[in-house]
Formats: structure tokens, sequence, C-alpha cells
């Protein structure tokens, strides 16, 4: 079941130690038989039986970028052992309160010297994790029922891990990993058991089932070079923190890798998603040299940051950055972007029990405006939750599809105050930079002309003489349909891919069995695309794209034949994606966007845009040096 497949799938059985042949076979044969069910025809069973030592490659799938050669380290859990029953229901619970005391303390450290914002979040997502009422709930009954302190709590997170883990969604299941995480140190707490600190060799792999935050967090992050795990994926913590750090990492290895002695020399090239074990001297060679390659093409990106995006036949295009706060829009100036293509205003009003005050939010959108100045674009999006998304302080029924449900703008003209309250706010830095203000989820033109209404009256209400540009997000199929019909009303647009590729798809965006198919590079979404511009050029807007599609160096060439005039993308990849402009004619953009209009799937697209990015990209490369 915590598989999910369905008839028909494909299973690949993989086991390692000494019965690992008889567990392959039962297994194979049960499932082959349909598990026990009635009416299940019975499948073929290829039975290979392939040892660690065998493997020359492992596969998994790319948590970080990069790759490294050094020696594996296997980082296991400690096995905890824990008495069933305790002493009085009082001193049990005490003992626990204490642990979880000792516990908060320990993580508020972890917070304070944390590699980045998003390990440090991490740790407050466990604090937060240990103050929950129903976990100690659940915990407490056990104890007044005679079990110990640490049977209870174990007990309590195991429960809770488990219905995280049933409900099918790769998220959640992250935070079942991090319930287990946090669980075995308030087991260790309430134990006495010392955590030893690790010594690790220099150059170091680290291979686990599954990297926990509390074991990477003691670790000397200057002897490793990379990591490898069983579990967890693009958004697990072992993902945020090698990606923090620089790192190479790969999951979802299978399980042989853990039989690695330690020492053993790897390859890891997380860039395919391989662990290689018995690396010829050409393969680390050549894995050296690509390194170079990128560390020396990173260099050169970071030293023209500051030019203007231009191709080599003069088009410009404007390359701004997607932010959520002043830190992200000062990162961006710094490295040579030309705006702000999208803040997303959502990290003002989510983690919090009230609405932010006109204050705060005045004063947030005047400090990213300033870090601008008045020459540049500053695009505010207005708030796009709801749904998956819920605020505290605004009660929301819960819906069967979140996703298509009281999103964005929907949720905003049903409470009309919250969205005023926003408006008011960002036109109080209108002046500071080139206020835009934009709209997420639009479907309707009814949607987009009663905003633009109450825009206007609270401009008019502070006196404004002047108005911001307004736009929509086009992430809606239905808008970028109707996009002939928006453009006279509008400003500008942004296309939002993630959204537009989800619903175009019908493809949920966080689903993991469809993660590899729900792509933005789809030619359904790339006609959308093409007819959006059209219809905004016609009227003489401009269209930007600010979906993570963006920040791939592999899309700039398309968006630009399609004729975006500007790309929003991730802070980092500001250099990367100006650098990429550079070495591409409009010319040649176009003709390779209309030859991957026709084609058929995803996969073809990329393989297309890959054919044309090896002929150009790399020659210039070599021109240049
Ligand atoms: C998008 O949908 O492409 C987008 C940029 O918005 P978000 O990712 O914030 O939904
Ligand atoms: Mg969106």
């Amino acid at each position: 079941m915590a598989l999910q497949t369905a008839h028909g799938d494909v299973v690949q059985v993989s086991a390692a130690g000494p019965d690992a042949e008889a567990a392959i076979k039962t297994l194979a044969e049960l499932l082959a038989t349909g598990c026990g069910e009635a009416g299940a025809a019975p499948a073929p069973v290829e039975a290979v039986a392939i040892e660690a030592s065998s493997l020359t490659v492992l596969r998994g799938v790319c948590a970080s970028a990069g790759s490294a050669f050094g020696q594996v380290v296997q980082i296991a859990e400690q096995h905890l052992d824990v008495n069933e029953f305790g002493a009085t229901p009082q001193v049990e619970r005490d003992h626990l309160s204490r642990a979880l005391a000792e516990a908060l303390l320990a993580l508020q450290q972890l917070r304070d010297t944390a590699v980045g914002s998003a390990q440090a979040d991490i740790f407050k997502a466990h604090q937060e994790l240990l103050e929950d009422p129903g976990l100690l709930e659940v915990a407490h009954v056990q104890i007044d029922e005679g079990k110990s302190a640490g049977f209870a709590w174990r007990a309590a997170t195991e429960s809770a891990a488990t219905v995280f883990n049933s409900l099918g969604n790769a998220l959640l299941a992250e935070r079942a990993a991090d319930l287990a995480d946090v669980g075995q140190r308030v087991l260790k707490l309430i134990l006495g058991v010392q955590d030893q600190a690790m010594e690790l060799p220099e150059g170091a792999i680290l291979i686990a089932e599954q990297l926990t935050p509390s074991q990477t967090a003691g670790l000397d992050t200057r002897k490793v070079l990379g990591f490898a795990t069983v579990g967890g994926g693009a958004t697990s913590h072992v993902a945020i923190l090698a990606r923090a750090s620089g790192l190479p990492a790969i999951c979802g290895l299978p399980v042989q890798v853990l039989g690695l002695a330690n020492g053993t020399q790897v390859l890891l090239d997380a860039d395919k998603g391989e662990l290689h074990l018995d690396p010829d001297l050409a393969a680390i060679e050549q894995l050296q040299a690509n390194r170079q390659r990128q560390q020396k093409r990173h260099q050169h990106e970071l030293a023209h940051a500051a030019l203007a995006a231009c191709t080599r036949d003069g088009h410009h295009v404007e390359v701004t950055a997607n932010i959520a706060s002043l830190a992200e829009a000062e990162q961006a100036m710094a490295l040579g972007g030309e705006g702000v293509g999208l803040l997303r205003s959502e990290f003002l009003y989510l983690d919090r029990n009230h609405a932010p005050s006109h204050d705060e939010q005045a004063s947030t959108y005047s400090a990213i405006a300033r870090a601008l100045g008045p020459a540049r674009n500053l695009v505010v999006r207005t708030l796009d939750v709801g749904g998956d998304k819920p605020l505290a302080y605004v009660p929301m029924d819960s819906e069967t599809n979140p996703f298509l449900g009281m999103r964005g703008i929907r949720l905003c003209l049903e409470r009309p105050q919250l969205l005023r309250d926003q408006f008011k706010a960002i036109l109080s830095s209108a002046g500071l930079a080139r206020l835009h203000i934009m709209l997420p989820m639009v479907t309707q033109l009814s949607e987009l002309r009663l905003a633009r209404q109450l825009l206007e009256e609270e401009a008019l209400a502070l006196g404004l003489t002047e108005r911001p540009k307004l736009g929509i997000m086009i992430e809606v199929p239905a808008a970028a349909l109707m996009a002939d019909l928006f453009a006279p009303e509008v400003d500008f647009f942004s296309i939002g891919t993630n959204d537009l590729t989800q619903y175009t798809l019908a493809m949920d965006r966080d689903h993991p069995r469809l993660a590899s198919q729900a792509d933005s590079f789809h030619p359904s979404v790339l006609r959308l695309i093409a007819s959006t511009v059209k219809a905004a050029h016609a009227h003489g807007k401009w269209v930007g794209v600010c979906g993570a599609m963006a920040s791939e160096t592999l899309a700039v060439p398309l968006l630009l034949g399609l004729g975006v005039d500007e790309l929003s993308v991730s802070v980092p990849l500001i250099p990367a994606i100006k650098a990429a402009v550079r070495e591409v004619d409009l010319l040649d953009c176009q003709a390779i966007a209309q030859q991957v209009l026709g084609l058929e799937s995803a996969e073809q697209v990329r393989e297309a845009l890959q054919l044309y990015h090896e002929a150009t990209v790399d020659t210039s490369l070599v021109l240049e040096n």
C-alpha cells in the first residue's frame, strides 16, 4: 500500500544482506501472485540476483547538482532499546517534559548556528513539532496506562509519522522524516544516550538510508564532498543542506548502497543521478575536467553579471528576480538583477496568527523598493494563498481540491478588505521603484476589473496622481486562451509556468509520481506561452515568465524565441541566465522555438534544445577562452 503500486506496474525488488536472495524470491512471488488479492492475474517475474559487489553504477535522482570523487562513509541511525513499562505516571510525565525542554533548547542552538536560513527553518519546524499538543496527548495517554516515557513518546511519534506517510504526499512524507528525527532526539534525552561526535576522514561521501537534520548538523562539512541516500527527494533535508553548502547529492538510490564498505572509492555524479562504485581513472579525470569547466563558467558568469542581457544580435531581455524578502532583493541587485519580476508577498502573511499591520507591510514594501531604486521594476504579486496554504486568521472551509478552489485572487475578492489593505500598503512605496502590481490566478475578466476598481479607490483615497502598472499572472489556461481579451485591459502579463503546467496537463505540481511528466517544456504549455505573447504584443504589452522554467538555461533560447520580454528567475541563477542570453542569436532562437512547437512531448523538446545548446553555447565558451 505504501508503494502505491497499481495493477500492471513494474516493481523492482532489491535487498542486501546474507538472506537477500531468499527475500527477493519471496517478495517477487508475492507481488507476482497479486499479494493474495483475488482476481489479480499473475505477472511475469524476472529474478535477477545482483550483489552490491557486482554493480558498477547505482542510480537515483539528483537532489543537488555537481560531482565529487571520494570515499564512502556510512551513517547509520543508532538503535535504541526502550523498556515498555515505567515508574509512576507522574515520574514518567516529568521525565518526558524535561527531555522535551532540553530538546527545544538544543534545537534553538542548532537554529542559531545553522547553514543558511533554509536549515534554520528546518530546526524551527522541529521545535514546532515538539510543541504539538496532539503528540503530547498521545504520549500522556500511554504513560497513564503504565508505559515508560520513552516507550510512550516513541509510540506517539511513530504513529503520527505513519499517518503522514500514508497520505501519498511527498511533502508530508518529508515531515514524517522530520518527526522521526525529532522523535529520536527526545528519545535519546529520555534514555540519557549521548551523541558521539563523528570523526570523518577527508573526502567523505556520506551514505545513509536517510540523513536526518540532527545527523548532519554536527558534521564537519569541510570534510564532506557529497551525500547519497536511499530515501529523500528534492525537498528533503539532505537536498536543502546540500544545495545550501554547494555540495552534490543523490537521493532515491537502491538499498545496495547501504552495503558498501566504509572507505570504498566512489564517484558521485549528481547531475546524472549516478553513483559509480568502481570508477576508472578516465571517468574520474572526465568528471574533474567537467567540474573545472563548470567552476570556470560560474566564475565567468559572476564576473559579467552586471552586463546587460543582450543576445549576440543585440536584442535586450530583462532578467529580473523572484524574491520573498528584503535580503533576497539586495542579493538580486548584487548579482546583476535588473529588477524584481515577482515579489511573492505571501511571506508577510503566513505562519502567524493575525494579518500583518499596515505599517509592517508598508515598511517592507518600501524597503524592498528602496533597494531597487526608481529606475527598476518592482512587481509585487498580491496575496496568493488559500486552499493548500490556509491563513490562520482567515477562516476557510476545507476543500477536496484545494488547487481548484479558493486560491489567489478568488480568495482576495471574497475578502476585499484584505486586498484593499494590501493595495494601500503597496501604494505607499510608489515612486521608490517602478511599481507594478500583479494579480495571481486570474481566470475571469471580471476578477481583473473588480481588482482594478478596488485599486483605483485606494489610490484615490490616498490622493495619488499616478497609478502603478497593473498586470496579471497567466497561470490558468483560461487566461492564456483569452489573452487577446485580457491584453487591452492590463499593462503586462507574467506567465506562471508552474501553475500553468499543472492546470494544462492536469497534473499536481507536487505529485511524486508525476514529477517527471509535469514538465513545463510540454508543447501544450509552449503553445499557450506563444499565443499569450502574440496577444500581448498585438496590444503593445510586455510579457514575462516568472515560473521555474525561466530559471533553466535550457529554456532561455526557447522563451526568447517565443518573444518573451522578461525572465524573472531564482536569485542565485541571475548571472547564469544573463550569460545564456548573451550566448544566442534571436533569429536562431526564433527558429528553434518554431521547430519545438511542432514536437509531441516534453522529452523531444528538451532533446532538441540540448542539441541546440551543445552546438552553440559550448563553442562560444571555447571561443571566449
Ligand atoms: C507559477 O505558478 O509559475 C508561479 C510563479 O507562482 P507560484 O509558484 O508562486 O505559484
Ligand atoms: Mg502560481
